[in-house]
């Protein structure tokens, strides 16, 4: 039987290509992009005022910084959107709104703050410098400049520098297309009056809502019984639209356990079943052309685990996000010794405390693989491999599960 790490390199080895696709700016934040965008036009697209004031020719306000004051005639103004078209002769200035566009006959904006105005005559008690509060046409960016490197989190203010260019869309890493799949004959999807021996299914909706968690885009779910020939089409149906493939139940040695033989015969090529591990020993893993299958073992805390685990960094790498784990050194709450041959992952309470706002990890008392509250409580794990022990109080590597940022 494979360890944990043997599991994750087999993985990581097999990933699907990640997929790349237009996505309208409107709908792109949180995508990945996956080349370089660059800029269509400069920016600003003209020179305009960075000031409310006026736009005056600084060789008539020159002698202002010497100390004294000029009086110049305003004839016009320019307003954000409906620039000035006159021309502007010596002794004169127009008005000017920030954003306007400040014509080619000024080169200097004076803030209305320096300035004091009576009827068409400004008085300019102060100026700074020529070209002062003026941006200048492709002062910030030029036409072909990057404005987005690739591999860059999609953030609101990059859609607003996309939405200011023009651009309509950007390629980006497409979500990996998943299809959910809950075997088990026992279950019913939810409601109040299930029959005797028959259980709602919660690892669909499970998967499902951590599927969203991921950024995955969720393409089928169904439940299928234990029946291979009900499985095959379920199957089939499951492949046609997704690349990754999400199965739960039917991967342990029982006789109505079909997960493995279904997908065999329908090409799927087994890159693992079993690891050396607890919960979720039974997990299967196969490739079919560039679609990867995981058989995850019914038990609702064994199948999120293991999707917490193993599933969720192929999707973020699919995304184009480079997975890494959220993870503290915690003080663990109590003495903690694994005698068996697996690695546990040990659902745990991760908080702080203290003065010092230390994290401490307190494991959960359930630890039995069908006790969901195991989970449900926890916000994250911790591993201890085979033979390996913690005493209370030692500092313990914990990791955050995804949905708990
Ligand atoms: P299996 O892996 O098929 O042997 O299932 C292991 C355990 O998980 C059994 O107790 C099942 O009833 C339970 N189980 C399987 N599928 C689901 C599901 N979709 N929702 C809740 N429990 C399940
Ligand atoms: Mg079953």
């Amino acid at each position: 039987m494979i360890t944990i790490n043997e599991a994750l390199n087999i993985i990581k080895d097999n990933m699907p290509a990640p997929g790349i696709e237009a996505v309208a700016t409107n709908l792109s934040l949180g995508y990945v992009t996956a080349e370089g965008v660059l800029a269509p036009e400069p920016s600003p697209r003209f020179d305009n005022s960075g000031m409310d004031g006026f736009a005056v020719r600084w060789d008539d306000v020159l002698m202002v910084a010497g100390g004294g004051t000029v009086t110049l005639k305003v004839i016009g103004e320019s307003r954000a959107g409906v620039p000035f078209s006159g021309v502007i002769d010596s002794g004169e200035a127009i008005r000017i709104s920030t954003g306007a566009v400040v014509p080619p006959d000024a080169d200097t904006v004076v803030p209305i703050e320096d300035i004091d105005i009576f009827d068409d005559k400004i008085i300019i008690k102060s100026v700074a410098k020529k070209y002062k509060h003026i941006r200048f046409r492709a002062e910030e960016i030029n036409i072909g400049d990057i404005l987005i490197a690739k591999n860059t989190i999609i953030n609101p203010a990059n859609i607003a520098l996309l939405a200011s260019m023009g651009i309509e869309d950007v390629s980006a890493y497409k979500k990996p297309d998943v299809g959910i799949l809950v075997t088990g004959t026992e279950l019913t999807a939810s409601g109040p009056d299930i029959g005797d021996g028959r259980i709602r299914d919660s690892n669909g909706i499970m998967l499902e809502s951590a599927v969203r968690v991921s950024g995955g885009n969720i393409t089928y779910s169904g439940i299928v019984d234990d029946d291979p020939d009900g499985l095959r089409c379920k199957i089939i149906e499951a492949m046609n639209r997704s690349q990754i493939i999400l199965l739960s139940g039917g991967v342990s040695v029982g006789p109505h356990d079909h997960v493995k033989q279904v997908s065999a015969d329908l090409g799927f090529r087994q890159l693992f079943w079993k690891v050396r591990q607890k919960p979720g020993k039974p997990l299967y893993v196969a490739r079919f052309e560039d679609r990867i299958l995981f058989g995850l073992p019914g038990n609702p805390v064994s199948a999120l685990n293991c999707y917490a685990f193993y599933i969720h960094p192929v999707i973020c790498d699919l995304l184009g996000r480079e997975f890494s784990w959220h993870c503290v050194d915690g003080q663990i709450h109590e003495g903690f010794q694994n005698n068996g041959d697996r690695s546990v992952f040990v659902r745990s309470r991760i908080k702080k405390s203290g003065l010092n706002k230390d994290y401490s990890v307190e494991p959960l008392q359930n630890q039995d693989s069908y006790m969901l509250t195991s989970i449900s409580e926890a916000n994250g794990f911790f591993i201890i491999g085979p033979g390996e022990h913690f005493d209370k109080e030692d500092k313990v590597r914990t990791y955050f599960y995804p949905w708990e940022q």
